[in-house]
């Protein structure tokens, strides 16, 4: 079974991975438009490359839609992190994903982004089961933090030296943590 995985990042990828990789044949799609800024997109990308020649999967990179992923999370600038804004920012990257899966026949998709403890997995999986139905392409239904998923990612990314980023991607998210760390107001 060809799976087509959405990933978010390397770190969180290690775990995931590693679940799947002996029951399908794992292709990684990073589509993450909601990175900001830039060079942080572009480090979180090569750090993808570098994980995936190390641990041997094959990886398609989306295009960076900044525009259309501000366009679409207009008026949810202040949601706090796990509202409204996040799944919109959920629902289009699944999208994308299951877009690309029935383009390129893969049998399954799923995604990366339910090993993080910030996120609620059930939101996130009746958005993918919303898309197998339009997007004729089973969406695989996971909870990946659950045994200590999450633990064992930082656990892997430790041994492959791979950076943890302390913010969830976007630039409100970004300023959110900053002003935890009180280095902004
Ligand atoms: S906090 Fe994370 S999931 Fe939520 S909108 Fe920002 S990047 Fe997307």
């Amino acid at each position: 079974m060809k799976l087509l995985l959405h990933i978010c990042c390397a770190p969180c990828s290690t775990e995931v991975i590693e679940r799947l990789k002996g029951d399908y044949d794992v292709t990684g799609f990073f589509y993450n438009p909601n990175i900001h800024p830039r060079r942080e997109y572009g480090f979180r990308l090569k750090e993808l490359e570098r994980f995936s020649k190390k641990a041997g999967f094959p990886f398609i990179t989306g295009d960076y839609d900044l525009k259309r992923w501000f366009r679409l999370v207009r008026g949810l600038e202040k949601e706090p992190e796990g509202g409204r804004r996040c799944e919109v920012c959920f629902r289009m990257r699944l999208e994308e994903t299951a877009r690309e899966a029935a383009a390129a026949g893969f049998d399954v998709f799923t995604t990366t982004l339910t090993i993080s403890p910030h996120k609620d997995a059930e939101t996130i999986n009746s958005i993918g089961r919303e898309l197998e139905e339009e997007y004729g392409v089973r969406f695989l239904v996971a909870d990946f933090k659950k045994k200590d998923g999450f633990k064992r990612s930082v656990e892997h990314s430790r041994r492959h030296g791979l950076r943890r980023q302390d913010y969830c991607g976007c630039v409100y998210s970004r300023l959110e943590r900053r002003r935890q760390a009180g280095r902004v107001r």
